[in-house]
C-alpha cells in the first residue's frame, strides 16, 4: 500500500524531462532530487539557507541539478514566467532543525493560487499535509477549505491518507487542472 508521500510521488511520476516543475518547500530537497530526476527545469524554493546547502549537496552528489531559490514560494511569480507542469509541497518545518519555522496558511494559499495560474490543462499538484506541529491545524483547516472549493470543472482534487492511525496522520492532495 503507498504511504501518502509514496502516492504523491506516484502521482507526478509522468512529468518529462523538458517539463518545467515546482518545488515549493525545498526542505532537505528529497523531492527536489525526486524531481529533477524527472525534470530539467526544477525550480525550489525555500527561506532557510540551510535547505539550500543541503539541496544543493545531494544533487550534487547525483549530478543532478535544480534552480535553488532563497526565497518565500508565495513570491514564485518573480522567478517563474513560464507554464508550469507540475509541482510539489511538503507542509510543515524543516526535520531536525528549527520547528518554529513553519509554512503558513496564508502564504502556501498565495504560492498555490499562483501555481494554479501557471499550470497547463492536466498541470498536477501533489501536497503533503502535516499539522501535528503548532500551528498545523489552522493551516491544514484553510487548504483544505480553499481546495474543496476549487471549481469541479476546472480542477480535480483528490485526498489520501490514513483514517484508523493514531496522533495526526499526514495526508495528500492531488490536484490536476482540466
Ligand atoms: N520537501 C522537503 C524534503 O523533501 O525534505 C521537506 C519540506 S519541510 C516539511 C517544509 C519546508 O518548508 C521547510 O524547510 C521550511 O523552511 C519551508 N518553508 C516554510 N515557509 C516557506 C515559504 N514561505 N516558502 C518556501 N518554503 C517555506
Amino acid at each position: 500500500m503507498l504511504t501518502p508521500l509514496q502516492m504523491v510521488h506516484e502521482f507526478l511520476s509522468d512529468i518529462s524531462q523538458d517539463a518545467v516543475v515546482v518545488d515549493a518547500t525545498m526542505g532537505q530537497g528529497y523531492d527536489t532530487v525526486f524531481l529533477a530526476r524527472l525534470s530539467d527545469h526544477v525550480f525550489a524554493f525555500d527561506v532557510q539557507e540551510v535547505a539550500l546547502v543541503t539541496t544543493r549537496q545531494r544533487l550534487s552528489e547525483q549530478e543532478l541539478t535544480a534552480e535553488l531559490i532563497l526565497d518565500g514560494h508565495e513570491n514564485l511569480d518573480l522567478y517563474i514566467k513560464q507554464p508550469v507542469d507540475a509541482a510539489i509541497f511538503n507542509l510543515g518545518y524543516l526535520p531536525q532543525s528549527d520547528k518554529s519555522i513553519i509554512t503558513h496558511g496564508q502564504t502556501t494559499l498565495a504560492a498555490l493560487t499562483k501555481l494554479l495560474a501557471l499550470l497547463v490543462r492536466g498541470g498536477r499538484i501533489g501536497m503533503m499535509v502535516y499539522y501535528g506541529h503548532d500551528g498545523g491545524v489552522e493551516e491544514r483547516d484553510e487548504v483544505l477549505a480553499f481546495v474543496m472549493a476549487l471549481p469541479q470543472n476546472a480542477y480535480h482534487v483528490m485526498r489520501y491518507g490514513g483514517i484508523n492511525q493514531a496522533h495526526q496522520p499526514p495526508f495528500s492532495l492531488l490536484i490536476e487542472k482540466r
